[in-house]
């Protein structure tokens, strides 16, 4: 791996809220230069055999998710995202869960549109679901489905108080943070806390919290993430030096979901390759 190798390590498709297909996000991944991209859709790895299928020569693929997670320690509990990097998918109780956050996400999704259809906005689950097309339903879809309606003109506007950002915002059944962690590295995995200070997107954990994810076997925390300021990057960077932990930059990328471009931000070769070495699921993916 070159100092100079670029590196995202963060990015979302169709088998999730992302607007690539897989095969087309990794495409738009080495047209954007990037020598390795991660594929993390929300709790799934379907995703996974179409990118590996459509692997453009020079491009290296990660693959992963990201898990939905929730620390129970605080009353109401708080959502939290955890990138797992290179398991094994056939790990049965990792797969067991992600099936199950799956379920749950489509139980939340049809109460969030029973609630607005309750006000008299008309949305319909079929339709929402429709246009998940078989990915991980998220918030995304609703907001699309919003947009589609003419109450809002753009993603960032349906994640809004008044819609799904606070209003229309109901918690789904996640799994327990140290139980995925343990999870993730029982099926060979390598845990990534994904954007630990987005305190723009809602309430964060506290640090003594990622001292003791850190103790249960977290090996990096996501500094460079556009949902995070400058002084939230340094503070990340430096608690992550004072944990031992590695650090990573991504975008997070969405494809037409969100503004942020493939690459945007991204992980230094070190880190990465600590991620590589600690992996013990699957392997990287590289063609020929
Ligand atoms: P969910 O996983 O269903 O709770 O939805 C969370 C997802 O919505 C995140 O992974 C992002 O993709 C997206 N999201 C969260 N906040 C925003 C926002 N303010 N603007 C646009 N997308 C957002
Ligand atoms: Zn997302
Ligand atoms: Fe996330
Ligand atoms: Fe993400």
């Amino acid at each position: 791996m070159s100092a100079s190798a670029r590196v995202d390590l963060h990015t979302h498709s169709t088998a999730s809220d992302g607007t690539l297909r897989p095969a087309d996000l990794v495409r738009a991944a080495a047209d954007a230069g990037l020598d390795v991209v991660a594929l993390t859709d929300h709790d799934t790895t379907a995703g996974w055999a179409d990118a590996v299928a459509a692997l453009p020569r020079g491009l290296t693929l990660i693959r992963g998710a990201e898990l939905s997670c929730r620390w129970f320690g605080v009353e109401p509990a708080i959502p939290l995202h955890l990138l797992a990097y290179l398991f094994d998918p056939d790990e049965p109780e990792l797969a067991a869960e992600l099936a199950r956050v799956r379920r749950a996400r489509e139980e939340r999704g049809e109460r969030i549109v029973r609630l607005l259809q309750a006000d008299g906005i008309p949305v319909s689950w079929s339709e929402i679901l429709a246009g998940a097309a078989g990915g991980t339903v998220g918030r995304p879809h609703i907001a699309q489905a919003l947009i589609r309606a003419g109450l809002v003109a753009t993603t960032t506007e349906a994640f809004g108080p008044d819609w799904l950002g606070e209003r229309y915002r109901l918690p789904k059944d996640d799994i327990d943070v140290f139980r995925a962690v343990a999870l993730v590295r029982s099926a060979g995995g390598v845990p990534v806390f994904a954007h630990p200070r987005a305190s723009r997107r809602g309430r964060i954990v506290p640090d003594d919290l990622i001292v003791r994810l850190a103790a249960a076997g977290l090996a990096g925390l996501e500094a460079d993430h556009e949902d995070h300021s400058p002084a939230e990057r340094e503070h990340v960077r430096r608690l992550a030096a004072e944990l031992g932990l590695l650090v990573t930059g991504s975008s997070d990328f969405h494809g037409t979901h969100k503004t942020v471009r493939l690459g945007a931000f991204t992980t230094g070769p070190k880190a990465y390759e600590r991620i590589v070495g600690l992996a013990r699921g699957v392997t990287p993916v590289a063609s020929g």
